[in-house]
């Protein structure tokens, strides 16, 4: 079955929302099959976003990222990496639908990053990445 890694980012944990957003992922069906808590570093955080490292809010996106600790888990389902996103909501929280992690629990703080409380790999080539960086022995 398909996995996907999903991250509660600093501003989650930070808002003790972790039980909240893996709450929404065992209802929705899908089973956590790795969990940890950790506070990241930067060479693990550079590697995860290379595909932003051109953009203006790397730098912030980066220190953001390693800011605090960060809940990281596999989460394994048929369609996960589509469905968690869907339950995730789109990027910014101020337009993400009411229903989502972001559109029930984001908003905008006036940081240079936009905190949207969660990460989801994108497509299973990312999947398969960023579960090697995270849980290189999984
Ligand atoms: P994620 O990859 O974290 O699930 P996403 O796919 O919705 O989120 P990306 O476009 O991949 O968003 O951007 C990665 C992260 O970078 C976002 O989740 C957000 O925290 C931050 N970010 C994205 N766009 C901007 C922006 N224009 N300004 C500031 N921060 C941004």
């Amino acid at each position: 079955t398909e996995r996907t890694l999903v991250i509660v980012k600093p501003d989650g944990v930070a808002r003790n929302l972790v039980g909240e957003v893996l709450r929404r992922v065992e209802a929705k069906g899908y089973s956590i099959v790795a969990l940890e808590l950790r506070t990241a570093d930067t060479d693990l955080l550079a590697r995860h976003y290379a595909e932003h490292e051109d953009k203006p809010f790397f730098a912030s996106l980066v220190e953001f990222m390693v800011s605090g600790p960060v809940v990281a888990a596999i989460v394994e389902g048929h369609g996960v990496i589509e469905g968690f996103r869907s339950l995730a909501g789109s990027t910014k929280p101020t337009s993400a639908a009411p229903g989502t992690i972001r559109g029930d629990l984001g908003r905008e703080w006036g940081s240079a990053v936009v905190q949207n409380i969660v990460h989801g790999s994108d497509s299973p080539e990312s999947a398969a990445r960023e579960i090697g960086l995270w849980f290189p022995a999984l």
